[in-house]
């Protein structure tokens, strides 16, 4: 089950790859596995995946050690939920990529921690794009047309860059939730053209973008997406 929902997500990446004359090496399944268990983890890692997404630190403690302690070639954890900054100690030794950085205060706590820890965290800085308020992320929403807005960004990022331990490796964004796919093709746009702005601006390189989950995945690869985001198309509905 678990394996068959792999090899169609990964087909469905390669045919949306194809569509947008795109190498699907270029992209990243993150299988998204809160609220799923050690085993159905272990499940998706012997269907080949490599890469997991996990929200929430709590479950995230218990799961990891869990299925660390079954495997013998590690994968890859990637924290995708809102950390508080009391917690920021606690992720740094569970995940090598914190995708959800949404403040400069949590890299800011993240970094010290990851040196006291003498770890090194790859980094996505997490941007709202769609403006609503419900919405985590570094504030982004009509960067074009707001040179204050598309400035603050710029420092954020160039104070992260100046942390230790820390990676700065590109930005991720959750998409609104809409009727149909296409819809959240403008929002999937609007980030890549912004990374594109950034990177001019900033003189380096942000070379990823995680967006696009199970609704809309496809049109995000379409769009530049070098990292999605997969948890109900291949682990099914949630348990909690
Ligand atoms: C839960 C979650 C996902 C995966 O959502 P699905 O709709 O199950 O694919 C992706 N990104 C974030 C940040 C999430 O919290």
């Amino acid at each position: 089950m678990i394996s068959e929902n792999i090899a169609q997500v990964q087909k469905n990446i390669e045919q949306a790859c194809e569509r947008a004359g795109r190498n699907p090496n270029t992209v990243t399944l993150i299988a998204v596995s809160k609220t799923h268990s050690p085993e159905a983890v272990l499940e998706a890692i012997a269907a080949g995946a490599q890469h997991f997404g996990e929200n929430r630190v709590e479950e995230a403690s218990i799961k990891i050690p869990a299925v660390t302690s079954q495997i013998s070639t590690p994968v890859t954890w990637h924290m995708i939920g809102h950390i508080q900054s009391r917690k920021a100690r606690d992720v740094v030794p569970l995940f090598s990529v914190i995708q959800s950085v949404d403040s400069l205060k949590l890299a800011n706590k993240l970094s010290s921690s990851a040196v006291e820890q003498n770890r090194q965290l790859g980094i996505l800085l997490e941007v709202n794009i769609s403006g609503e308020e419900s919405k985590d992320g570094v504030q982004a929403f009509g960067w074009r047309n707001n040179a204050a807005r598309f400035q603050e960004l710029v420092n954020v990022i160039h104070q992260i860059m100046d942390l230790p331990a820390l990676h700065l490796r590109g930005l991720m964004t959750m998409a609104p939730i809409v009727e149909t796919m296409e819809q959240t093709r403008p929002i999937f746009a609007d980030l890549a053209a912004l990374q594109d702005a950034l990177q001019q601006s900033l003189g380096i390189a942000l070379p990823e973008l995680s967006m696009g989950m199970t609704d809309d995945y496809p049109v995000a690869v379409e769009e530049g997406a070098t990292m999605v985001r997969v948890g109900r198309a291949i682990f099914g509905n949630r348990v909690k």
